[in-house]
């Protein structure tokens, strides 16, 4: 098939005095400058209940941002009845159409949209310039474009075998029903991509992103309306959640879940299923990623410069908010004291305060639920006597939900902090003897019941051999002497098992072959 071969969108560094710099500056102002009024897309209408939420920076809560129209359990209905609507059609539309309108999103992304939505992730999500760079304007970009690779991929796979006089073929059709999109509020690429993904393959979809996530997911929505999806093939709610699973998961039309989210709700959604599976139609398709507790290995060998950023980058870009965020690290007791030099001085000259001063490297976490719980987990840690604090430890309120980059040393490999997700900006270190690489691995292996991203970091091609086998179930995505985050679409396949979800891949194929029911057809001359 000839379609343009994808190359992974060029990261803009927005330099002082850049053009790009000029014009996402000038995004922030307008953002700011208005109380955005956001809808919900329901078919061709835009739909307005007047039962209005705010949304606010989470770097600046006197701030009101947005307010957005929330919807009940009618709207979860009219939204079904808008996919089932839209499907015959879109399903009989030739894929390249299909294609053509997610690869124009990509460009819309990648090009006039490019400030905005940056500027949205930003200001809702409390994303600094870089962070939301690599996600809302490169990783979405990335993730249409190589999807529509994939796509044609499967769509242009070798026919099975015909002997004579007998004509095998294979179609891929889109699921018989809807697929309900749930999406986090991390990255903005993953709330997009999760509908469009199942969309792509001919299939229509209810989306219901994460509240302190709309203001971006609003932009998404007028990017793909911009491009010509077609009313009703992906249709953007706000509800709450059980309402909205009240509706969904009794639905016979309900035909899979693409979900990013915590492991608590997914597994709730999925007994909920279960519970179900005697009303629908077809066997849904359930593709989650779900939590983490990633960690950082070092082996004696490793440079200790190597380590230290890892665990710094690894552990506090965006706050630690991300699955694949290093939260527990394993350090040799010789490589000990450098690693701890290093990270204490990195974190000294690391600025924490709002996204619009592009110097601040840590920006707030998410809501205030999550900051007084990340307080919680920080006090209890200086309250115990077995718990050396080795940098940060502070958190304040009063403007935003800023917390402090935090590094626990802890004597207890199953502390707390060790095996729980944070979802937030504390790494907990264990110090082992150099001579206990071997007990150590078992140690990783079996400290946590998530499955998501690791690194090893060493110089000795033994130990990462041995880590690389012994490690082999307890990563999806395993890095050699590179902090566990920033997984690039094209390059490295994301995604864990255990605990950490389903491990479909996001940006592969595997991923789109979940959006698909093969029929197998056999014709005899
Ligand atoms: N893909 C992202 C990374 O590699 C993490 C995605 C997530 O947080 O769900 O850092």
């Amino acid at each position: 098939f000839n379609v343009p071969k994808p190359q992974n969108e060029p990261v803009l560094n927005y330099a002082p005095g850049s053009a790009e710099r000029a014009s996402l500056e000038a995004a922030l102002k307008e953002a700011r400058a208005v109380v955005a009024d956001i809808p919900m897309y329901i078919g061709a209408q835009e739909v307005r209940t007047g039962k209005t939420l705010e949304l606010r920076p989470p770097h600046d809560h006197q701030h009101l941002l947005a307010t957005f129209h929330e919807g009940d359990a009618s709207h979860v209905t009219a939204a079904i009845d808008a996919a089932l609507a839209a499907k015959a059609d879109w399903e009989n539309l030739a894929w390249e159409q299909r294609a053509a309108i997610f690869l124009k999103a990509a460009d819309l992304i990648s090009g006039p949209y490019r400030a905005k939505i940056n500027a949205a992730t930003m200001l809702g999500q409390s994303k600094n310039a870089y962070q939301a760079e690599i996600d809302a304007a490169c990783e979405f970009a990335d993730f249409l474009r190589f999807n529509v690779e994939y796509m044609t991929e499967i769509y242009g796979q070798q026919p099975p075998v015909s002997p004579k006089g007998i004509w095998n073929r294979v179609e891929q059709r889109p699921l018989e029903g809807f697929v309900f999109a749930l999406t986090p509020f991390n990255f903005t690429a993953i709330a997009g991509n999760l509908p469009a993904s199942a969309a792509m393959m001919g299939n229509v979809v209810v989306w219901k992103p994460a509240y302190p996530q709309i203001f971006a997911a609003n932009v998404i929505m007028q990017i793909f309306i911009e491009a010509g999806l077609p009313a009703g093939v992906i249709n953007l709610i706000y509800v709450d959640g059980p309402v909205a699973g009240d509706v969904i998961f009794n639905h016979p039309d309900f035909a899979g879940i693409h979900f990013t989210g915590s492991t608590a709700v997914f597994q709730h959604i999925w007994q909920i299923i279960g519970t179900n599976i005697h009303k629908y139609k077809t066997y849904p398709r359930i593709v989650g990623e779900t939590g983490g507790k990633d960690f950082v290995l070092a082996h004696a060998s490793a440079n200790p410069e190597v380590v230290s950023t890892a665990l710094v980058r690894g552990a506090f870009e965006y706050q630690g908010q991300k699955c694949s965020a290093a939260s527990r690290a394993y350090i040799p007791a010789s490589l000990w004291p450098a690693v701890k030099e290093n990270v204490q001085r990195d974190l000294a000259s690391i600025k924490v305060g709002p996204v619009e001063d592009f110097s601040n490297f840590v920006n707030a976490v998410i809501t205030e639920a999550s900051f007084d719980k990340l307080a919680k987990y920080i006090d209890a840690a200086k309250a115990d006597d077995n718990v050396e604090l080795i940098a940060g430890g502070g958190y304040d309120k009063s403007k935003g939900w800023f917390v402090e980059p935090t590094v626990l040393r802890v004597n207890d490999p199953h502390y707390v902090t060790m095996c729980e997700e944070l979802f937030g900006p504390v790494l907990t270190v264990y110090v082992y003897e150099d001579d206990k690489f071997e007990e150590i691995l078992d140690v990783v292996d079996t400290t946590s019941i998530y499955a998501l991203t690791g690194s090893i970091i060493s110089q000795d091609r033994y130990a990462v051999a041995q880590a690389t086998q012994r490690l082999r179930n307890a990563a999806g995505n395993f890095y050699i002497n590179d902090k566990p985050t920033g997984a690039v679409v094209g390059q490295q396949p994301f995604g864990g098992a255990r605990g950490s979800g389903t491990n479909d891949k996001a940006g592969s194929m595997i991923n789109l072959l979940r959006w698909v029911s093969p029929r197998t057809i056999k014709e005899t001359f």
